[in-house]
């Protein structure tokens, strides 16, 4: 089934983009939690973290990476959560795999 994601991976559907090349795409998230949220999106559509193979875990490195970069350009170096919700008991609705970037206000405990 085609996600939100592949939508915006598309352009067939807007967003706010902060980064992209040919293997991950960043954007705005549009229902923010806090005043830093976005979205670091590996253009290949992994269901979740769970189903990614063994030859793509590379891709984890690049996410950490341009995450540690938008988080300097972000101002959130120093406290910020980077996390992916992997199932429906986890909280995932997109079902393409993606990592939040969370950051820029106290953010409380973990549920
Ligand atoms: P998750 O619940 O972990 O699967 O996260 C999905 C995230 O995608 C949520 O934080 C949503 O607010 C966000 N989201 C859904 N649709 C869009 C969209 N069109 N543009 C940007 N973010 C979106």
């Amino acid at each position: 089934m085609t996600t939100v994601f592949e939508k915006i991976i598309k352009g067939h559907i807007p967003s706010q983009k902060y980064y992209e090349d040919e293997e991950i795409l960043v954007i705005q998230d549009i229902a923010p939690q806090a005043r830093v949220h976005i979205l670091i999106i590996p253009k290949e559509p992994f269901e979740c973290l769970q189903k990614m193979p063994k030859d793509r875990l590379y891709l984890i490195q690049k996410v950490v990476e341009i995450a540690q970069m938008m988080a300097i350009q972000f101002d959130i170096k120093d406290s910020y959560r980077l996390l992916t919700n992997n199932g429906i008991e986890a909280g995932q609705t997109v079902f393409h795999l993606h990592f939040h970037l969370i950051g820029g206000e106290p953010l409380g405990p973990m549920a």
